[in-house]
């Protein structure tokens, strides 16, 4: 079937109003936003998705920043982001130290592929440090409208730094069943080897996992797993970076999708066909752009964020075909092993390409 989606340019920041800023641990601040009305819309979210912040710098005129929802798109009303500040780093010091109730926001539409398919599907989380906040969204969705079993490992330096501390007990307390969070603290036990999470996983090794953390203790439950014979396909990350363009400015100078590449362009271009949200569409794919920018001109819907490699949204696959991408970015060797390719860096290469998002 060859379908052509209506949507075109996908929506552009809204600004929203601060109703409040938690104070959840010393180093780490939630903020939460009201939903412009008008825009209530674009800002439906599934959990695991995150938020990009436009943050002000006096250098840049802005920067953009992304956080993970940790709220649940079912049970919180309002749109909550959680901000652990980082040594030396300019936004998410920025906006613990300035943001405040009343305060306005840019705000980019949610966006992210981390999240579970189903909230009937059991589940085992593992989360480092500021890690918890998509996983925070994902399990309380999960217990809030399915029945899905989930297990929690959580890492942190100490008992002082873990985020959501009482509320993962009032949770684990009202799910007795369904609910099992393990705590990991560095100041009692070290850092956590493969062999000693892979003792924790073996449990709940058929199900699939859900790891956000710091580079080291993502490796560490990959290797983890994998020593437990999990396939790679059953595991899935979520890699915190920060970005280095400004998807704010690029959208504001682009409201609306590329024009469709120019006639002379036309001997240049790869047939593709994209499977996306259960349908196929195909494509006159140059060479010259990206699938993000070709499937726009096209007017087919795609996900996408921050159009440089370090969000992951536009992750997809390389069934058939050859591209090459310009920057890997937050793609790892098992990634790239398993044919995935960020749709914002991938030209084509050849006649034909099929791809699935
Ligand atoms: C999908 C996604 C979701 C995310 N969710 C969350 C979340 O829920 N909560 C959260 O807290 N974070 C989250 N992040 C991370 C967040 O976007 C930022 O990367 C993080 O807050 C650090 O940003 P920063 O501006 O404070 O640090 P930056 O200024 O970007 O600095 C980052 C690091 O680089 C170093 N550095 C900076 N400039 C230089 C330089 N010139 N030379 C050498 N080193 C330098 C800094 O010392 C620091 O260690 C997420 C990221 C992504 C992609």
């Amino acid at each position: 079937m060859t379908t052509v989606a209506a949507r075109v340019a996908p929506p552009r920041s809204a600004s929203a109003r601060v109703s409040r800023v938690i104070d959840e641990t010393r180093h780490a601040k939630s903020i939460v936003f009201e939903v412009p009305a008008d825009r209530t819309h674009d800002f439906t979210y599934r959990p695991g998705q995150f938020l990009t912040l436009r943050i002000p710098s006096d250098t840049a005129g802005s920067v953009a920043r992304c956080y993970s929802l940790a709220s649940c798109p079912v049970s919180d009303d309002e749109l909550m982001v959680t901000v652990k500040r980082t040594a030396n780093g300019y936004g998410s010091n920025w906006l613990c130290d300035n943001v405040s109730e009343g305060d306005i926001v840019d705000l980019l539409p949610p966006s992210g592929v981390f999240t579970p398919t189903s909230a009937d599907e059991d589940l085992l989380l593992w989360g480092a440090g500021s890690g918890i906040t998509p996983l925070f969204s994902i399990l309380k969705s999960t217990l809030a409208t399915g029945s899905g079993q989930v297990a929690l490992v959580y890492a942190n330096n100490d008992a002082d730094s873990i985020i959501f501390d009482e509320q993962l007990r009032v949770l684990a307390a009202r799910h007795p069943n369904r609910l099992v969070v393990i705590h990991w603290l560095e100041s009692v036990r070290e850092r956590p080897t493969a062999d000693q999470l892979a003792r924790l996983a073996e449990p709940f090794a058929d199900r699939h996992s859900y790891i956000c953390g710091p580079a080291g203790f993502m490796a560490t439950v990959r290797d983890a797993m994998a020593s437990l014979g999990v396939p790679r396909s059953r595991v899935h990350a979520e890699v915190f970076a920060s970005l280095r363009g400004d998807p704010f400015a690029q959208r504001a100078s682009e409201p609306h999708a590329p024009e469709p590449a120019a006639e002379s362009d036309a001997l240049a271009t790869t047939t593709a066909q994209v499977d996306t949200d259960g349908d196929t569409h195909t494509i006159d794919w140059p060479r010259s752009q990206n699938l993000v920018e070709a499937m726009l001109a096209h007017g087919v819907d795609v996900p996408f964020s921050c159009r440089e490699g370090q969000c992951g949204t536009c992750a997809c696959v390389v069934v058939d075909g050859d591209v090459t991408m310009t920057d890997t970015g937050v793609l790892d060797e098992d990634d790239l092993e398993a044919g995935y390719v960020l749709a914002c860096q991938a030209r084509p290469n050849g006649d034909f390409a099929r791809i699935r998002f």
